[in-house]
């Protein structure tokens, strides 16, 4: 999964790119559900939000680190086949 840092100012550029609607606004900068978050795996060649975000403030989350077979069986298990 991907994560949103700090670096944030909240535009809201990256909701409506995700495939996955796994971005959030939190309570101080936006957040990326891990559980939700394919890295656009399975829809686009690079994350869209990564493509989209002004401050290049979406990196991958060292916590949720997953290869492509895991990303693709995310993205099949949360849209079907
Ligand atoms: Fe934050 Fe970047 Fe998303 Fe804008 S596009 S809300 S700056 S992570």
């Amino acid at each position: 999964a991907l994560m949103i840092t700090d670096d944030c100012i909240s535009c809201g550029a990256c909701v409506s790119e995700c495939p996955n609607n796994a971005i959030s606004e939190g309570d101080l900068i936006y957040e990326i559900n891990p559980d939700r978050c394919t890295e656009c795996v399975g829809f686009f060649d690079e994350p869209q939000c990564v493509e989209v975000c002004p401050v290049d403030a979406i990196i991958p989350d060292s916590d949720h680190s997953e290869n492509h077979d895991e990303l693709l069986a995310k993205k099949k298990q949360l849209h079907g086949e």
